[in-house]
C-alpha cells in the first residue's frame, strides 16, 4: 500500500481497467476508505453448523501472495478458526521473502506444480485459466456452493466483471462495499473568515479559491496560500477535469465506449484549468510535491481545498486542531459542472480485480469449491471482515463491533486484521460496517452525504480483454498514455497553449492507435454487456 496503486502499478491492464483512483487503496495503512451506513443484520454469532466441508481434516495448499505484507500464513488465526468450523486446513506455498507478487505468480505457474488453491490477479488468473491451468468454476458453484450462486445471481456485475474472454468464470472475486472513497474537502474555517459558504458551482468554486489567494485567510499578512492542492501527481490535476463537465477516463455514452482526453470537450477543461494555474489557484508543485502534500500545506496552514479520500482527509481534523487554531477542513458537494450537473467522477470500484480460483490439477476440486463458499456464509464473511469473535469483536445488538482495544490499537484496524489473516483479498465480500467503525465522523458525515445524493457517476465496467487486444494494447498504450500526461503538464503550466495546439494533440493521438485503443475498449465492453 503506498501511493495511488492506479499509477504505481506494474500491471498495464490493471492501470487499463482501473478508473483512476477508484479502484485503488488510499495512500494511508490507516484509512483505506469508509462507508456510512451501518453493518446489516447478521446471522447469529453461533458458528455454522453445516460448514464442515469434510468429514476428515483435509489439508489444501493454496498460493497466495498479495503484496509485501500479505502473504498467506500457515497460523494466521482467521483460518485456524475457518479450520473448526470446515475441517479444511490450508498450507501456503508462495515464498514470504519475495515482493514482487505477479513474478512469484509467474515463477508458480512456471514451476508446473500447482497447489489446489490459486489466488492472483484478474489479469494473471484468466491469463493462466485460458492455458488450462485453473478450472472453469460455474458448474462447481451450480452444484455445490449454494452461498456463492446466490451472491452471484443478484450481483451480476460481479460474474460479468470477473469472467475471462471466453465467458467462463474461474475465480471468485474479491468484493467491496460502499461506493464512497473521494470527495471535495475544503477549509471551512477559512470560508467562515471570509464570510463565504460552500461553493455551488464552478464558477463559484473559482471565486472561492480566489478569495483564498487574495484575502489572507491564514491572516498572517503574507500572500501564501495555496488554494488548491493534491497529492496525487499523476492523477490531482485530472481530478478537476470534471468541474468542466468531461469524464477524464473509460466511460460509455448511450452505448458508446469513449475516453475523456481523447474528446474535443477536453479543451475546454484544460483551457479553464490553465487558467486556473496561472492565477496561483492551484499548487504550482501539483505535479510533484506527491503523497505529503497534505501533511505539508494543511500542516502549515497555507493549503484550501482538495480532492481526496474521505476518511484520511478528514484525521487532519485531529492532528492540527491544537497547532492551527479553528482548524476545520471538511467535506463540501460537490459544485455544480459548467453544464450544472452535479457529480462525482470518482468512486470505488466495488469488484476487484483480484480472487482465488482451483488448479485444474486439483484433487479436491469439490472440497475447494465447498470451502470458497464457506466465505460467502454469514459466518464465514463475519470471520474474514471482523476477525474472531471474542478477540477482535464482540456481537452486540446482533452486530460485531470492535473492541475498543482494537479500534484504539497502535496499530491502524486493518493491519491488525491483515495481521491475523483477516481481510485478505481473497474471494469474499467486504462488509461496509468494518471500516465505519473506526471513520472520523467528518469523513462518515461526508460519505453519507455523497452516497444519499447518489453523486456517483457510473463506472465503466471491469472488462476483460482478449490475448490478442491485450497485445494491442500493450504496443501501443504506454506511448499514448505518456503523451497525454507530457501535453497535459504542458498546457498546465504553461509551456504551450491549449487552443491552437488541441487539434494537433487530437491528430497525433490518432496517429499513435488511439482510435485502435478505443475500438479494443468497445468490444471488450460489449461483450461484458452480454454478461451483465
Ligand atoms: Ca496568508
Amino acid at each position: 500500500m503506498v501511493t495511488m496503486k492506479k499509477v504505481s502499478g506494474a500491471a498495464l491492464a490493471t492501470i487499463l481497467a482501473c478508473v483512476p483512483l477508484a479502484a485503488c487503496s488510499d495512500g494511508s495503512a490507516k484509512n483505506t476508505t469508509a462507508g456510512s451506513e451501518q453493518g446489516k443484520g447478521q446471522a447469529s454469532q453461533s458458528a455454522a453448523s453445516g460448514s464442515k466441508v469434510s468429514d476428515k481434516l483435509l489439508e489444501l495448499s493454496i498460493h497466495f501472495h498479495d503484496g509485501d505484507n500479505k502473504v498467506f500464513k500457515d497460523d494466521f488465526p482467521v483460518f485456524k478458526k475457518a479450520q473448526e468450523m470446515t475441517n479444511v486446513k490450508l498450507h501456503g506455498t508462495a515464498p514470504p521473502s519475495a515482493t514482487n507478487s505477479r513474478e512469484v505468480f509467474n515463477m508458480m505457474l512456471a514451476s508446473g506444480k500447482l497447489p489446489d488453491i490459486v489466488g492472483g490477479l484478474k489479469l494473471d488468473m484468466n491469463k493462466a485459466a485460458l492455458d488450462g491451468a485453473l478450472e472453469p468454476l460455474d458448474d462447481l458453484i451450480e452444484k455445490h456452493a449454494p452461498n456463492i450462486k446466490k451472491f452471484l445471481q443478484t450481483n451480476k456485475w460481479a460474474k460479468a466483471g470477473s469472467v475471462a474472454s471466453d465467458g467462463k468464470l474461474y475465480f471468485i472475486p474479491y468484493i467491496m462495499e460502499g461506493e464512497a472513497s473521494e470527495g471535495w474537502y475544503i477549509r471551512q474555517d477559512w470560508l467562515d473568515k471570509l464570510g463565504m459558504k460552500a461553493p455551488k458551482t464552478v464558477d463559484e468554486y473559482y471565486q472561492t479559491l480566489k478569495a483564498f489567494r487574495e484575502k489572507d485567510p491564514n491572516g498572517n499578512g503574507k500572500k501564501d496560500e495555496v488554494p488548491y492542492f493534491g497529492r496525487n501527481n499523476k492523477e490531482a490535476i485530472t481530478q478537476l477535469v470534471p468541474l468542466f463537465g468531461v469524464r477524464p477516463e473509460w466511460h460509455v455514452i448511450n452505448g458508446k465506449v469513449q475516453y475523456g482526453k481523447y474528446l474535443p470537450e477536453y479543451k475546454d477543461a484544460m483551457v479553464n484549468i490553465s487558467k486556473w494555474y496561472k492565477e496561483d489557484l492551484i499548487d504550482k508543485e501539483i505535479y510533484t510535491r506527491g503523497a505529503k502534500a497534505r501533511e505539508v500545506l494543511l500542516g502549515d496552514n497555507v493549503g484550501g481545498a482538495t480532492h481526496d479520500w474521505f476518511p484520511s482527509s478528514a484525521t487532519y481534523n485531529d492532528t492540527l486542531k491544537d497547532k492551527i487554531q479553528g482548524f476545520k477542513f471538511v467535506v463540501m458537494a460537490p459544485v455544480a459542472d459548467k453544464n450544472g450537473k452535479v457529480w462525482q467522477e470518482y468512486s470505488r470500484m466495488l469488484l476487484r480485480d483480484k480472487g482465488w480460483g482451483i488448479a485444474s490439477t486439483s484433487k479436491n476440486k469439490v472440497e475447494v469449491i465447498k470451502y470458497f463458499d464457506f466465505w460467502f456464509t454469514p459466518e464465514g464473511r463475519r470471520l474474514m471482515n471482523f476477525g474472531i469473535e471474542g478477540v477482535q469483536y464482540d456481537m452486540k445488538d446482533g452486530k460485531p463491533i470492535f473492541k475498543p482495544e482494537v479500534l484504539n490499537g497502535k496499530e491502524p484496524v486493518n493491519k491488525q486484521l491483515w495481521d491475523i489473516g483477516a481481510q485478505l483479498d481473497i474471494g469474499y465480500q467486504m462488509d461496509l460496517s468494518y471500516e465505519t467503525q473506526w471513520t472520523n465522523p467528518i469523513a462518515n458525515t461526508g460519505i453519507k452525504m455523497y452516497i444519499d445524493n447518489k453523486y456517483f457517476a457510473p463506472q465503466f465496467p471491469s472488462v476483460s480483454f482478449t490475448p490478442k487486444e491485450e497485445k494491442t494494447i500493450s504496443e501501443k498504450w504506454p506511448a499514448i498514455d505518456t503523451y497525454i500526461r507530457e501535453m497535459q503538464q504542458k498546457w498546465v503550466m504553461g509551456a504551450e497553449a491549449v487552443e491552437p495546439n488541441y487539434d494537433k494533440y487530437l491528430k497525433r493521438l490518432k496517429e499513435m492507435g488511439m482510435d485502435d485503443i478505443v475500438k479494443i475498449y468497445q468490444d471488450a465492453y460489449e461483450r461484458y454487456q452480454k454478461n451483465a
